[in-house]
């Protein structure tokens, strides 16, 4: 497809905007999609900061989408008109951790920029984005593009976590932190029938897990925290945690209020220290400490089924943006009121 498209891109501290650039062309088994649904992450961040020249990884806004294959370069795993989800780009698609479906742990990644011959690199804030056929797992019919979209980072590192711990009705799940993600673990929970404990301190986002039936909540920094929740699970903690906040105490808590033989599952990134005494923390304790970084390919037809099945798919999208409006949108998501945001490229 000839042409140019539109993508956005970081102009400055707290300042985004729209450029124009080439549609990229399909190339080997890397298909065209025309995204329809693009779903917001941490990008906020790189707007916070600026961090916007063309040279800085920064500048690629964007790692999910929803969309429609338009062009191949030659016959492959996905056909013109395939409704689909982009989980970033670049796995190899051949190494032992992209064949067995945990391709975010794949070693040989390609360069996406150098690949397409982009001379600035492109996220997935752009009206097109090249995606390899084999990771490009299709949107049931009955499934709109943006419940779709929520197949990668609002639904995924939680259902990954969920599919590790074995999480089920009999589970008392606390959940650190109901950002986009950790609100996306209180859907994945509920629909497996655990009972959630919530650890949140913004208003607009405890209302929310409210609105998604969440019974108990509290406070980070309440006083007697850990007996609190203790009080709430006869004495004994939770069987499994969840951290989404992605800070040491939060990280902290979910050692402390997990019960023995329990287990804990950090999937909210996070660079600082924590501190763990392996005798009284693990050891004695018999807890499990899990790191996650989503969930694997071959478990999509699960998490589809999730999206299919939750009513609380509505609730977890918060917002609707034109693209247009990244600027607003960009600043909405840094005030943390808000789930998981939807841009629309085309307005
Ligand atoms: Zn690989
Ligand atoms: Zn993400």
């Amino acid at each position: 497809m000839e042409g140019m498209m539109r993508k956005a891109v970081i102009l400055g501290e707290r300042k985004a905007g729209l450029v124009e650039m080439p549609i990229p062309k399909p190339k080997k088994d890397w298909v065209l999609v025309r995204m329809q649904v693009i779903p917001m992450c941490t990008e906020y961040k790189a707007w916070l900061h600026g961090e916007g020249n063309a040279d800085s990884r920064m500048n690629i806004l964007g790692h999910e989408g929803a969309g429609e294959v338009v062009e191949v370069a030659q016959p492959c795993g996905v056909n013109v008109g395939d409704r689909v989800v982009l989980m970033g780009a670049g796995p190899c698609g051949r190494c032992e951790y992209c064949r067995s479906g945990n391709f975010l742990h794949c070693s040989n990644q390609t360069n996406y920029a150098q690949f397409t011959g982009e001379t600035e690199p492109t996220g997935a804030y752009a009206q097109y984005r090249l995606g390899a056929d084999w990771l490009l797992p299709k949107i049931p019919e009955d499934v709109s593009f943006e419940k779709g979209a929520m197949a990668w980072c609002g639904l995924g590192p939680s259902f990954g976590a969920m599919q590790t711990m074995g999480v089920g009705a009999f589970d008392t799940m606390l959940i650190t932190g109901a950002g986009p993600v950790g609100l996306g673990a209180i859907v994945n929970a509920t629909y497996r029938g655990a009972r959630v404990i919530l650890v949140e301190k913004e208003p607009w986002r405890i209302e929310r897990a409210k609105a998604m039936g969440v019974k108990t909540a509290f406070l980070p920094d309440e006083e007697g925290l850990v007996a609190k929740i203790k009080e709430q699970t006869d004495g004994l903690g939770v069987t499994c945690a969840l951290d989404c906040a992605g800070v040491v105490a939060s990280e902290r808590l979910c050692i402390d209020a997990t019960r023995a033989k329990g287990k804990v599952c950090f999937i909210a990134e996070c660079s600082d220290k924590l501190a763990i005494t392996v005798s009284p923390d693990m050891i004695r304790k018999g807890l499990t400490i899990i790191g996650q970084w989503h969930y694997s390919l071959n478990d999509f037809p699960m998490i589809m089924q999730v999206i299919r099945e939750s009513p609380l798919l509505d609730l977890l999208i918060s917002h609707c943006f034109p693209m247009s409006q990244v600027q607003e949108a960009l600043a909405l998501s840094a005030t943390h009121q808000c789930g998981k945001i939807i841009l629309d490229p085309w307005t």
